[in-house]
């Protein structure tokens, strides 16, 4: 799940990337406009959070001009506003959640989640593929009904997979979707937990549930045993 958190308070943006990182999303951060504009068009996120007042602009007009040209990445936008009136406006531009200024953490990552949750529960709520199961609602992985613990970085990674289940997917997404676009640490972090995935996921008895694709990444491999 990969985010874009647009706010030019540095040291806000700065406690939100933190503290979404350590929850386990990708998150990219810009203070401009201009920026967000340049990543949303270039970037493939699963959600916005998105500030009303930027030094060159209107965070709404982003967000209108998004839902103008069909993309309804679910937006959560922020104001230091509260009036009735900048609520509205927000909604009316299409944001598909409100949170005034100032506003705690654990508020912020509920309302997140309840906006991710939607298109997910719209589908199907568990995600599967023969005996695996991960429900994203409740963030529990499980293959043959025995619970797996994971980390946020493995289990955001297998929720890539489970998403798309006939793709095959390129480190390079893999890297940009769950950890962030300046990712600039060990080149094989993709492969380590890759591996680590599968060391926990190859339950005695149950095959290997994903594939490698030489030169180019990771699929899920065909599993008879649902
Ligand atoms: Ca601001």
């Amino acid at each position: 799940m990969r985010v874009l958190i647009v706010e030019d308070d540095a040291p806000l943006a700065e406690v939100l990337r933190r503290g979404l990182t350590e929850d386990g999303y990708a998150t990219d951060v810009v203070g401009k406009l201009s920026d967000a504009q340049h990543a949303v068009t270039v970037n493939d996120y699963d959600l916005l959070v998105l500030d009303r007042g930027l030094p060159d602009g209107d965070g709404r007009t982003l967000c209108a001009d998004m839902r103008a040209a069909s993309d309804f990445t679910p937006v959560l936008m922020l104001t230091a506003r509260d009036g009735l009136g900048d609520k509205v406006e927000g909604l009316d531009a299409g944001a598909d959640d409100y949170l005034t200024k100032p506003f705690d953490y654990p508020e912020l990552t509920a309302r997140i989640r309840a906006l991710l949750r939607r298109p997910a529960e719209a589908q199907s709520p568990i995600l599967s593929h023969g005996s695996l199961e991960m429900d994203p609602a409740s963030r529990r992985v499980s293959r043959s009904s025995i619970t797996i613990p994971l980390t946020a970085r493995e289990f955001a990674l297998l929720e890539v997979l489970l998403r798309a289940p006939d793709a095959t997917h390129h480190r390079t997404d893999l890297l940009e979707r769950v950890w962030d676009a300046n990712y600039d640490g060990l080149s094989n972090v993709v492969d380590v937990h890759i591996a680590n995935l599968r060391r926990k996921l190859e339950l005695p008895g149950l095959g290997d549930p994903i594939e490698t694709v030489r030169g180019v990444g990771y699929r899920l491999a065909p599993l008879e045993d649902a």
